[in-house]
């Protein structure tokens, strides 16, 4: 029995041409140029030219005719030499020596780098502040250029911070925090 690939073929060009026509009405409605394929890819010389059949003449092309076929592993590779790929020393994580403990907080960190943990604490104690300026002088573009005090709970300016801009704060101070 030959199966014929022929109405299949016909349904999935008229499929392939209304999709395309929807794309294009689609992105003239929304004011896009419909583009158009710039580059027209040739056959390499290596495809053997179709052979004329004479049975399928009357058929039409095959819908299979316009997949370029790719290039194929000739053969199986062993697993040994799919592991000595895949174990390569160069693709292994690599053994980092530069590991060290915070000495405020004692979590582990880079050497070069700062603390995560009291970069965090440092920032979440930052935006507080930055908050409290903001609800004082309603913007933070409207600080007087003048030294700026930070109060916490039970502290009291000294006697010579008259005139500087006093931050006062409804918590209490942070261990971590030097006044
Ligand atoms: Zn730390």
């Amino acid at each position: 029995m030959a199966l014929s690939w022929a109405p299949v073929a016909g349904v999935v060009r008229l499929l392939v041409r209304w999709s395309l026509q929807a794309e294009q009405s689609l992105l003239r409605a929304l004011g896009v140029q419909p583009f158009h394929p710039a580059l027209a890819v040739q056959a390499p010389l290596s495809c053997p030219p179709e052979k004329f059949d004479e049975d399928a003449s009357d058929n039409g092309p095959s819908f299979l005719d316009s997949i370029f076929w790719m290039a194929a592993p000739k053969s199986r590779r062993t697993i040994e030499v799919n592991r000595c790929r895949r174990r390569n020393p160069n693709k292994l994580v690599k053994e980092k020596n530069n590991i060290d403990t915070c000495p405020q907080c004692g979590h582990l960190k880079l050497k070069h780098v700062l603390c995560g943990f009291c970069y965090e604490k440092v920032r979440h104690e930052t935006h507080l502040i930055r908050k409290e300026i903001e609800a004082v002088e309603g913007g933070p573009f409207k600080a007087p250029t003048v030294e700026t005090i930070l109060l916490y709970e039970g502290e009291k300016p000294h006697p010579g911070d008259e005139g500087k801009r006093i931050i006062e704060q409804k918590r209490k101070r942070p261990s971590w925090f030097p006044k």
